[in-house]
């Protein structure tokens, strides 16, 4: 059976501050249900991608100069980003992003500020969050400014989830975190992945452990997509292996 591409990015070219090229023509498909990881060293165009897809460009004086992108075959390049997480696709930012004054739970609530489906089922989608992040759930009354690296990442991701997305945006989750606290969180995201049907686009730099979690990769160098496969095969791939996994 054919896999639907939820997303489609087609040949985009982004441009900061009218002047500085950063992505020169950037192709990459999204298949419903997937974890697809956007790999490549510091720099490479990552993040830009990601918010070219969710619209969170046109706040860094960044814009789509060339392509497109679809979301289930609707454009959403020039879109409100707000209109975007309405259509099911949510980004969680590099550097976690929680608001530090609130506590947990009150930062897990901003989450479905967007949803009209009623308080029943928001707290029944707080509830599994918590199974999710069972730390969240200890932490709830925390102001998240006093906790952790790895409880204000989960605290972002649990944020996404509050919208019940369809497709989650995560970009470098592993960053500044310890490897056991890595592999905590891609474990979490294959639970949520496999147990919640959401899509997930994850930007890393971590390839060794992104390419694990993965089922697809595509691996950007300078605003170009330089290869892409199934995550097994990058795995052993000599060049990646070389370049990107530290062990030629
Ligand atoms: P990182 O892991 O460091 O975030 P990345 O692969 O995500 O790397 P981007 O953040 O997308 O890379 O950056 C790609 C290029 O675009 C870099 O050269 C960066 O300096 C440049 N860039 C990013 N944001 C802006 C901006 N707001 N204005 C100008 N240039 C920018």
């Amino acid at each position: 059976t054919q896999v639907e591409n939820v997303l489609e990015v087609n040949n985009i070219e982004v441009i900061y501050n009218h002047v500085i090229l950063v992505l020169k023509g950037v192709s990459l498909n999204v298949p419903k249900g997937g974890i697809t990881a956007l790999l490549g060293g510091n720099g490479a165009g990552k993040t830009t991608t990601l918010k070219a897809i969710s619209g969170l460009l046109a706040s860094e004086r960044g814009e789509v100069t060339k392509g497109s992108i679809k979301y289930r075959g609707l454009d959403i390049q020039d879109a409100d980003p707000a209109e975007t997480v309405k259509k099911g696709v949510v980004q969680v930012m590099e550097g976690r992003h929680c608001f530090e004054h609130l506590t947990i739970e009150e930062n897990l609530m901003t989450g479905a500020y967007t949803r009209t489906d009623g308080n029943a089922a928001i707290a029944a989608d707080l509830e599994m969050v918590y199974n999710y992040f069972p730390r969240l759930k200890e932490r709830r009354k925390s102001q998240a400014g006093y906790t952790s690296g790895g409880e204000q990442q989960m605290c972002a991701v649990g944020r996404a989830l509050m919208s019940r997305p369809e497709t989650i945006l995560l970009d470098e989750p592993s960053m500044g975190l310890a490897p056991q606290l890595v592999e905590q969180i891609f474990e979490i995201v294959k639970a949520i992945n496999e147990q919640e049907g959401v899509t997930f686009l994850l930007a890393e730099q971590n390839t060794n452990v992104a390419l694990r979690y993965a089922h697809y990769g595509y691996i950007l160098e300078s605003g170009r997509v330089v290869m892409d496969g199934p995550a097994a095969d990058l795995r052993e791939n000599k060049d990646v292996k070389e370049f990107y996994l530290g062990m030629s």
